[in-house]
């Protein structure tokens, strides 16, 4: 089930990313208990693959010690990568809602059909949020590219 004000608090954790990160954040609920939150964490960390969704996954399965997410919903403010579709496709998540489309790289929604896990069960809402969660990412850019 979706939860609305999971979603806004992932909007309000990207918003507030720390400087430099892409302003993406993702909350791993199960219901309407959130278990994790998480921003893009690349360069702190100095790792590439260190996405929201990622670490976000990491420590849901650290925290509950389960191997499947199959009673899991991940928020997300943007389309995941395709990095990230194969973990939450390989974790089995349960439902995906994430926010602005990622019009730039290929990713969730045009490689979940070869996924026949995804294809299957899992359930898969896009757009929420849309222009919030694409204006924080604009924002974001568009200093970027002041600087
Ligand atoms: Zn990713």
């Amino acid at each position: 089930m979706f939860y609305p004000e999971i979603f806004k608090l992932a909007i309000k954790t990207a918003q507030n990313a720390p400087q430099n990160e892409i302003p993406v954040s993702a909350v791993v609920a199960i219901e309407n208990k959130i278990i994790s939150v998480a921003t893009n964490n690349t360069f702190a960390t100095g790792k590439d693959w260190h996405h929201a969704e990622y670490i976000a996954v990491c420590n849901t399965i650290h925290e509950l010690q389960v191997r499947y997410l199959t009673d899991a919903s991940i928020y997300i403010t943007l389309e995941p990568c395709i990095f990230c579709s194969a973990l939450l496709e390989k974790v089995r998540v349960g439902h995906i809602y994430f926010g602005a489309y990622n019009t730039d790289k290929p990713a969730l929604m045009e490689c979940f059909s070869k996924f026949l896990y995804i294809k299957n069960n899992v359930e898969i809402i896009g757009g929420i949020y849309e222009r919030a969660c694409n204006n924080i990412l604009v924002n974001f850019f568009n200093k970027m590219r002041k600087k």
